[in-house]
């Protein structure tokens, strides 16, 4: 289902928690809306679901307002993050739960049951109470019960929220099998931007109650239209001054903001760079061991940039003086977009 939404607004209270957000969803899209607790992505998600009314604004399914139609009219499926199944029904049941509210055949509901439970790979679970089931797997009965009834439109509110890390990466994978398999337009809430960059066709990053960027995950980490975004998706470090940085002096002037993602950071001995008036010098400050490598602050002219470094190379000490080499920055222009620039 295609999905618009139009100027939308919401207040609780004096408290403004949605501000004149606008998109739109093209049909069989997954979309992640992330950012940080309290910023507005569950009030967004719940008038869309006609949880909530808007204070102003328009939302339309397939070019036709819905604002005034209750949840059970707007033909939308719902997965929460505690797995809301009932407890004192079998898989079965909770699966066939939404079919037997519409009051569908007794043939076809058990028909669409056990194809769901084939395509969340539930099979031989059927009997089964949800205590007697793993927490991914009553989240994929939840999946299941949501999908049921076919609804054009799946809102899931941080689905793997309560689940352990493990089977968390388990299934987000399964999840955008799922949604690939069943073609439905999707719209998952998350604060987890590995999450989000992982799973979503588009991301969409809200923060204080509005909507800062939509975008490709490789859009949203590659040209972050704001500050906030730049900071928010992935490891980075806010230059003040990029004119003070080789490579970027005559690109930035003085007092340029520039922003630096661990990547495009090179650091080694004296050796390790053939043209060594292109690099700074710094001195590492922190190491944190990331597991695969390591994460290093390095301080170069009072900024700490953050890079990564593999562990197989030379040991690095804190205090030790390295070279840094910046390949690559986006700087803050004066139109207030960043410009993603080459040394
Ligand atoms: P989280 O990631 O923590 O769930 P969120 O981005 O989903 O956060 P919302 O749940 O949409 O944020 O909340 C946005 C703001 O609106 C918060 O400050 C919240 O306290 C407030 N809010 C949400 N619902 C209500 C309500 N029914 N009454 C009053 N304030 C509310």
């Amino acid at each position: 289902m295609h999905v618009e939404v139009n100027h939308l607004d919401k207040h609780f209270g004096t408290f403004h928690a949605v501000k004149d957000v606008s998109f739109s969803i093209k049909k069989g899209q997954l979309i992640g809306l992330l950012g940080p607790s309290g910023g507005g992505k569950t009030s967004i998600l719940r008038m869309l679901a006609g949880l909530e009314s808007p204070d102003y604004g328009d939302i339309l399914f397939h070019g036709k307002k819905v604002n005034h139609l209750s949840p059970q009219e707007r033909g939308i499926g719902f997965v929460f993050q505690s797995y809301a199944l009932f407890k004192h029904m079998t898989v079965y049941e909770n699966i066939a739960f939404g079919l037997k509210v519409k009051k569908v055949n007794k043939s076809f509901i058990q028909s669409r049951v056990m194809e769901l439970v084939e395509l969340t790979g539930l099979s031989g679970f059927e009997q089964r109470y949800p205590h007697q089931l793993s927490g991914g797997q009553r989240q994929r009965v939840a999946f299941a019960r949501a999908l049921a009834p076919e609804p054009q439109l799946l809102l899931l509110d941080e689905p793997f929220a309560a689940i352990d890390a493990k089977i968390r990466q388990e299934l987000r994978s399964w999840l955008r099998e799922l949604i690939e398999r069943v073609g439905i337009t999707s719209i998952f809430v998350t604060h987890d931007q590995d999450e989000a960059i992982e799973v979503a066709d588009e991301i969409m990053i809200i923060s204080q109650g509005q909507l800062e960027q939509k975008g490709t995950p490789w859009n949203i980490y590659q040209q972050p239209a704001t500050p906030f975004v730049a900071k928010f998706i992935g490891e980075s470090t806010l230059v003040d001054d990029a004119s003070q940085l080789k490579g970027f002096d005559e690109a930035a002037l003085p007092g340029t903001k520039a922003l630096i993602r661990p990547e495009y950071i090179e650091i080694g001995s004296e050796h390790d760079f053939r043209i060594l008036s292109a690099t700074d010098k710094g001195i590492i400050k922190h190491l944190h061991f990331r597991g695969n490598q390591w994460l290093v602050e390095v301080e170069v002219g009072g900024h700490h940039l953050v890079t990564y470094h593999s562990l197989e190379k030379d040991n690095l000490e804190v205090g030790q003086e390295v070279r840094v080499l910046v390949h690559r920055a986006y700087l803050y222009n004066y139109e207030e977009n960043w410009v993603a620039e080459n040394r």
